[in-house]
């Protein structure tokens, strides 16, 4: 008997630089700084409510569009921090990570021949969702140095066929931070299309040196045309719960909530009580969080001053970009494996994120460790 011939539906795709980094790093015992992770704990009293309501027979199915409760909890804080007046019945969907949310909600709007629109580094995740849902990703490179994007190049960028443009502020991999301008200039540009928005906010809370997070929530041109994506991972500590949420208008969430519930259904029943209790218990707790990075930020950054890499100090995310061209001609990628095998401490290369090959010499290291992972980290990396 002949075994079934098939084509892969994502021939160009590897395992995710990700998994692949955190291998590496494992096989050869070296320091971990590559894939985005805490090496601490959630807050104590979020860990005991979820132990709470495992044993309080809290273990069956939550609603299809995530727990009332927690649904509520998230209306309270959008509207505390951005000003809407969101109907968590219709508007909020709690989802499988903020993963879940990129990929139902690509799924929701995008078909065989559409356009999508990202910006190069652009998250690994992005395109083979697009991929398989039948679209085309059109990449545009983010300006160096400061990986902003250029409006005009996207104006020029958008055709008949642009269904969505993905947008991701703070941006993984470099830091970058949009501004208000930002989003007026990308609302007007997207005044003259049909074409909807996708927002990957997971690292709303974590922005330095008093910048302030401009969610599209706050702009009620784009909200309008929007997907707003969220993650408790990165705001909880808990990048292993897997658990996050898409806020949209009533119309586009009740498509989304089409594909999102054959797609995972539902989401872990103690994790979303527990959140929805330290929510309404802990109002405060994101506010703490620029501070507690910056403070990790900075610490990094000290340490490594005297190493013979250069770099600008991240804007948000718990990710420091480091230039190694004073140190070798490597490509990041080899750079990257090299300094994980033979060096001891794994880093993300930028290139794994661009369609276009770049010149800037740059690897990604996560600093949302403790304060002695990262000086064990720092005196290694002094070394080279
Ligand atoms: N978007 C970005 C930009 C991310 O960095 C991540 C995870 N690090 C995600 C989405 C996925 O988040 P989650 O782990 O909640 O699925
Ligand atoms: N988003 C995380 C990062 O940027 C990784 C998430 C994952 O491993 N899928 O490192």
């Amino acid at each position: 008997m002949n075994n079934p011939a098939y084509a892969s539906k994502l021939p160009n795709v590897g395992t995710t630089i990700f998994t692949v980094m955190s291998q590496l790093a494992q096989q050869h015992g070296a320091l971990n700084l590559s894939q985005g992770f805490p090496d601490f704990d959630p807050p104590q009293a979020l860990m005991d409510r979820v132990t709470h309501h495992l044993k309080s027979g809290h273990n069956q199915y939550a609603p299809m569009t995530g727990l009332p409760e927690l649904r509520q909890q998230i209306a309270v804080k959008i509207h505390r921090l951005y000003g809407n007046e969101l109907d968590a019945d219709s508007e909020i969907t709690v989802t499988s990570g903020a993963t879940e949310a990129l990929f139902s909600a690509i799924q929701t709007v995008v078909t065989s021949g559409d356009e999508v629109i990202v910006f190069d580094p652009a998250y690994d995740s992005y395109e083979p969702a697009v991929t398989l849902a039948g679209g085309r990703t059109i990449h545009i490179p983010l300006t160096t140095p400061d990986f902003r994007i250029d409006w005009d190049r996207l104006g020029k960028a958008i055709t008949s066929k642009t269904r969505l443009v993905i947008i991701n502020s703070p941006h993984n991999p470099t830091g970058a931070v949009l501004d208000a301008a930002d989003l007026d200039r990308l609302a007007e540009v997207l005044s003259r299309t049909d074409a909807m928005l996708l927002s990957d906010e997971v690292y709303e809370h974590i922005v330095f040196d008093q910048a302030k997070h401009h969610s599209v929530l706050t702009h009620s041109d784009l909200w309008r045309r929007s997907f707003v994506v969220s993650s408790f991972g990165k705001t909880y500590h808990a990048t292993g719960w897997k658990i996050g949420y898409c806020v949209a208008p009533k119309q586009l969430s009740s498509e989304f909530r089409k594909v999102h519930q054959y797609n995972t259904f539902a989401v872990a029943t103690p994790l979303q009580y527990a959140l929805a209790d330290f929510m309404s218990e802990n109002e405060e707790h994101h506010l703490e969080l620029p501070d507690f990075y910056q403070a990790k930020r900075d610490l990094f950054c000290h340490l490594v001053e005297p190493s013979r890499f250069s770099f600008v100090p991240t804007r948000g995310t718990y990710f420091q970009l480091l230039d190694y061209s004073a140190i070798t001609d490597e490509t990041d990628t080899d750079f990257a494996n090299r300094l994980t095998k033979e060096i001891g401490v794994a880093a993300i290369p930028i290139s794994v994120f661009c369609q276009e090959p770049i010149e800037a010499k740059l690897l990604r290291f996560c600093f949302a460790k403790d304060d002695d992972t990262l000086k064990k980290g720092a005196e290694i990396l002094c070394q080279i």
